[in-house]
């Protein structure tokens, strides 16, 4: 293990309750650019279970995450600009609404770095949160211990929980395995439609940038 990869472990056992792992990212386009991808997994604040759900609690568990993203972020690039290694933190958001595709996939590259895997619902689901995470990726132009890709859901065959609440039923109830299309489990354009109707009426009432 190198000196870099030796100062970011060390760093994260300050967070111990992140999730975080490293992929070869040969599969993506930005893959002759950078060599690696390290993908962290933030816990929601809360984990809230259906009981406890409110929109104020979960929004909330949200931000909490969000801080620590921003609090961790830097501290990882800092490492890399000590080192001299080339890095780029790429954006959350997808791009524009008809592809409605980020520039760089964190959900590919958490599966490739075996943190978790495609739920029914086409959402990240890590074994110790579930889906409650936030995930952020920064691309790194050096090597990394690997993790292990994982290349079949997890989820129990007869489970329905994300299908059955699904309010705009843009799930198809089908279970990833590697090669499965993001279309062949989820129609987007109908999320979407909704997500962004009710970006707009939460706008001003939380901080609702997961809608
Ligand atoms: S099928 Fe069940 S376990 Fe899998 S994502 Fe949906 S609710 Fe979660």
């Amino acid at each position: 293990m190198g000196l870099t990869e030796n100062k970011i472990r060390k760093l994260m056992s300050d967070y111990p309750q992140v999730l975080f792992g490293f992929t070869d990212i040969s599969y993506s386009e930005y893959g002759e650019e950078y060599k690696s991808a390290m993908i962290i997994a933030i816990p929601f604040g809360g984990q809230l279970t259906m009981e406890e759900y409110t929109e104020e609690l979960f929004d909330k568990g949200i931000i909490d995450a969000r801080n620590v993203e921003e609090e961790l972020l830097p501290k990882i690039a800092g490492i890399l600009e000590e080192q001299g290694i080339k890095y780029w933190i790429p954006p959350m958001a997808q791009q524009n609404e008809t592809e409605l595709r980020a520039l760089f996939s964190f959900k590919r590259a958490a599966v490739h770095a075996g943190m978790g895997w495609f739920g029914k619902n086409d959402v990240i689901i890590t074994e110790e949160y579930g889906p409650r995470i936030r995930l952020a990726a920064i691309l790194i132009d050096d090597t990394f211990e690997y993790g292990e890709e994982i290349t079949e859901s997890r989820c129990p065959d007869d489970c329905t929980k994300c299908i059955d609440a699904c309010p705009c039923k843009a799930l198809k109830n089908r279970k990833w395995s590697k090669g499965i299309s993001r279309d062949e489990l989820i129609d987007y354009h109908k999320c979407n439609k909704m997500r962004s109707a009710l970006s707009k009426s939460l706008a001003g009432k939380v901080r609702a940038d997961y809608v």
